[in-house]
């Protein structure tokens, strides 16, 4: 199952939040690969896509698949959530309050596949 992340931060932002943990679930301490960590929002996620990022340490958990869904399907309190940043290490704390606070590089486009290109210029010709 798979559950929203914070719409505001870019998954790339995402991947070294994960990293920064040491890929260690912050609930139950097991140590996972990144690929499969999620991270989880404290609170509801829905609307803050645009929302400045910068601060947002404090409003994400870094959870293995299980936690995860255990968090969600057993309807884990927002103040039993929040105290389990209090677990997290300093320097963690630091790490990812860092890779928020970045600012953001401008959007670059991939570059452009040729034969899609020439496919999307037939399709806009009269017929
Ligand atoms: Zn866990
Ligand atoms: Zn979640």
């Amino acid at each position: 199952m798979t559950f929203l992340i914070h719409p505001a931060i870019p998954p790339v932002r995402i991947k070294r939040i994960i990293l920064a943990t040491g890929c260690r679930c912050e609930l139950c301490g097991k140590e996972i690969l990144a690929a499969d960590m999620d991270v989880h929002t404290i609170g509801a996620a829905g609307d803050k896509t645009g929302e400045a990022i910068a601060g947002l340490e404090r409003e994400i958990l870094v959870l293995c698949p299980r936690c995860h869904q255990d968090v969600h399907e057993q309807g884990t309190g927002e103040e039993e959530q929040r105290a389990l940043l209090s677990f997290r290490k300093p320097e963690v704390i630091q790490e990812i309050r860092k890779i928020l606070s970045t600012k953001q590089k401008p959007y670059v486009p991939p570059e452009v596949d040729l034969e899609t290109a020439y496919s999307d210029v037939t399709d806009l010709r009269p017929h």
